[in-house]
């Protein structure tokens, strides 16, 4: 089985933020999956 990390995720019915572990809504994929709690919504690079 060779499924890479993106696939996985991409794969999941909804992402989990793997700091808090809360199921993240919006997803932007450049903050991978962490929610904006945990992210700090003060720096949004796009
Ligand atoms: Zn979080």
């Amino acid at each position: 089985m060779n499924i890479s990390i993106v696939e996985f995720f991409e794969n999941l019915p909804s992402k989990l933020c793997t700091n808090c572990g809360k199921e993240i809504e919006e997803q932007h994929e450049c903050y991978g999956n962490i929610c904006y709690s945990c992210i700090g919504i003060k720096d949004i690079h796009k």
